[in-house]
């Protein structure tokens, strides 16, 4: 990151195609919030306020992926008036749950789901915000973890890297000093190749992973698909486990088929 701002910098937090999860961890850092709004000046989150303050904006946090013609010019004018550009979540950084339509025809969903699908204007596909316009940091997570928002944030007012290691959810697992459920009960697990931020949820309640938080780089799939058959999963459970949160991101390590 550049250097410290010297005034009081302008938060913007923007909505594309998502739950607002990922919005609301900002709202979930109560016993943060107060300091934070001391920090920056929140001009536009619609989540918090209808009241808006125009950008440019120091810091944009943008949630959601672009799924309409309409969403794929707007991020191009939020990344126009923010100066440092932050996707938060799943949607954000890898087409979200709603990127399964990349691997179907959209009109088969569109006369299936709606009653009046002449009326939906959509786009084929579910995209990451980094395929349209350049990102400056990535936090992922469906939804992100309230800790690494803070540290994001954080980050930015002291001027530095955000501090968001890039490694595994069973790195986690050994610094909080759990029992591998993969290893000792056969639980079916992704960690091995999950992106780190939740402090091992899932293992901590004797559950195996199932990615939310998205591959990490160079993830072994080839190896993990080995151990998930070796916990009784086949071909299509192994498929249907990689195709949630993140399958946009998980199809493109495995550079495999559709799910
Ligand atoms: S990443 Fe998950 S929690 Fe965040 S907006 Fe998307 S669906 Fe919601
Ligand atoms: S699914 Fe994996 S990444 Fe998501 S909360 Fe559970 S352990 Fe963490």
């Amino acid at each position: 990151m550049s250097a410290p701002p010297t005034t009081r910098p302008t938060l913007a937090v923007w909505k594309f195609a998502s739950c607002d999860g990922c919005q609301l961890t900002l709202l979930d850092c109560e016993d943060e919030l107060l300091a934070l709004s001391g920090a920056v000046t929140i001009s536009h989150f619609l989540e918090l306020s209808d009241t808006i303050i125009g950008g440019p904006y120091d810091l944009s946090l943008v949630e959601g992926s672009i799924t309409t013609a309409a969403d794929r010019e707007r991020i191009r004018a939020v990344r126009e008036q923010s100066r440092f550009l932050v996707t938060i979540g799943a949607c954000a950084t890898a087409g979200g749950i709603q990127a399964l339509r990349n691997f179907a025809d959209i009109d088969d969903f569109l006369s299936v789901v709606y009653a009046r699908p002449d009326y939906i204007d959509t786009l084929a596909t579910s995209t990451a915000i980094s395929a349209h316009v350049p990102v400056d940091f990535e936090l992922r997570g469906c939804p992100i973890d309230r800790r690494q928002l803070l540290e994001v944030i954080t980050a930015y007012l002291a001027g530095r890297r955000p501090n968001i290691p890039n490694t595994t959810v069973c790195t986690e697992c050994k610094r909080r000093g759990l029992t591998c459920v993969m290893v000792a009960d056969g639980t079916p697990c992704l960690g091995p190749v999950t992106h780190s931020g939740c402090g091992a949820l899932c293992p901590a309640v004797s559950r195996g992973c199932y990615g939310c938080f998205g591959p990490t780089t160079d993830p072994n799939l080839t190896s993990l698909m080995g151990w998930l058959r070796t916990c009784g999963m086949n071909d299509d459970a192994i498929s249907r486990v990689l195709a949630t949160f993140n399958v946009a991101a998980f199809d493109t390590e495995t550079q495999g088929s559709p799910p």
